[in-house]
């Protein structure tokens, strides 16, 4: 049990973490750095996980969010497999599961979250796996040799994503959606059925409203799925892409405000002193969900936060207003999305998705809200700037693909 003291102690070396690091040696600040992560890994990308890692396409030094000496060179200390357990907000103080207590000056809370587990009998089984750090991937790699039918529990990005890169290296893959239809929560009607109609086409099955009873095994390893009404879906491994589960308990515990994450102002402060969170567990006002408390899921919305933490921390003044941005890619499919589609009561599609390349440009009250751009990056590029500026335009304009969406500013 050792005891550290450092000015700034960063929690999790996820994106939002080590960005944190990276922006207060940015801004000159020349106290002590610490990040303190429960993974064995110096900090990492997460996004290639469910894509080029998988495939095996990128090593893992060439997914390092810097190079392990960068740490070192810059004074910031890693200390690497060691879990934040409790936060002591009168003394200052964060103890980590092996009882070594971090003293910090301020605190950053990038812990992220934790995939959230089936609860049906068989979810524990060998063959099933979440997608969220870089041992469930190894995992699934080291035992993807015997097997060949994959089924993906859960149609959001992660369980595409990887259903995607599976199916490219032969393996059989079934889909299975509770929802009426895959991205529901994140996409309009028109990207949900191109993105399915892209997955039938490389023979990945996409099963929508189906609920799932159980997960079957022999001798501990899971062998198949069952489907709420009996029928039996042959797996020789499970994924299991159905969300998260933010990861606050200890600043709860310790007294900051929150619920489904820990609440921040627009410079990331949680209700606790000298306490910042940032990145998925930071549940923030959001002008781009017109003011709706909200977490995001992206590496930009985890960057963006850690710059307006770091800023505050190192005395320059700083508020988090960033628009949103997110991609996604599956084969042949680049998936940009800027802004927030949740509110729209109006779509607009730009483009024929019969050319793989087009965008739907959701409106709220006449006023571009978001874009969702299939291979479309000029699209992309200026919408963003129609977000950000809340435009109005009317859907005559906006589907006019012979007008660049820039003249609309
Ligand atoms: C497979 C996958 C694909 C993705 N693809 C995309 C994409 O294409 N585009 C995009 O924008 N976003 C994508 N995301 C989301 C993006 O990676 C996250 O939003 C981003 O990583 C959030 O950063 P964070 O710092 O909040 O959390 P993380 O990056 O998850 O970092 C949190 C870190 O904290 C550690 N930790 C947790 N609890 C503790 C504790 N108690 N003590 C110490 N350490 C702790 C964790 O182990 C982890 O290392 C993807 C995510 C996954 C999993």
């Amino acid at each position: 049990m050792d005891k550290h003291s450092y000015d700034v102690v960063i929690v999790g070396g996820g994106h939002g973490g080590a960005q944190a690091a990276i922006a207060l040696r940015q801004a000159k600040f020349s106290g002590s750095i610490a990040i303190v992560g429960k993974e064995s890994e110096p900090p990492y990308e997460r996004p290639p996980l469910s894509k080029d890692y998988l495939s095996r396409e990128k090593t893992f030094d060439r997914i390092l969010i810097r190079p392990a000496a960068f740490w070192g060179e810059r004074d910031i200390v890693l200390h690497l497999r060691q879990r934040v357990e409790t936060i002591d907000a009168a003394a200052h103080e964060a103890t980590t599961a092996n009882g070594d207590v971090f003293a910090y000056r301020h605190l950053i809370w990038a812990a992220g979250g934790a995939p959230r587990r089936l609860s049906c009998a068989g979810g524990d089984l060998a063959g099933v796996h979440a997608v969220r750090d870089r041992a469930d991937v190894d995992r699934i790699m080291d035992e993807l040799d015997g097997v060949q039918d994959v089924v993906v529990i859960g149609g959001g990005y992660i369980g595409l994503e990887a259903a995607a890169v599976l199916s490219k290296l032969g393996k059989r893959i079934v889909v299975l959606e509770a929802l009426d239809r895959v991205l529901s929560r994140v996409a309009g009607e028109a990207i949900s059925s191109f993105i399915e109609a892209s997955h039938r086409a490389h023979d990945v099955v996409i099963r929508t409203r189906t609920a799932v009873e159980c997960i079957e095994g022999v001798a501990g390893r899971a062998s198949a799925v069952r489907l709420v009404g009996g029928e039996r879906l042959p797996a020789q491994m499970v994924i299991v892409g159905i969300g998260l589960q933010p990861t606050v308990q200890p600043l709860l515990a310790a007294g900051a405000q929150g619920g489904n994450g820990v609440a921040v102002d627009a410079q990331c402060r949680t209700t606790l002193p000298h306490v910042f969170a940032i990145g998925d567990c930071a549940l923030h006002a959001n002008r781009f969900a017109d003011g709706a408390h909200i977490r995001l899921e992206s590496v930009q919305n985890a960057n963006d936060q850690a710059l307006v933490a770091a800023r505050t921390i190192a005395g320059v003044e700083a508020r988090y207003d960033a628009v949103p941005w997110f991609w996604s890619n599956q084969y042949d499919i680049k998936l940009q999305t800027v802004g927030l589609s949740m509110g729209h009561d109006a779509t607009v599609a730009r483009g024929d998705p019969a050319t793989r390349k087009f965008s739907v440009i959701y409106l709220r009250q006449g006023r571009v809200i978001a874009l969702d751009c299939v291979n479309d990056v000029k699209s992309y590029v200026d919408g963003r700037r129609l977000v950000e500026q809340g435009v109005m335009a009317s859907p005559e304009q906006l589907a006019d693909t012979a007008k660049p969406l820039k003249e609309l500013l």
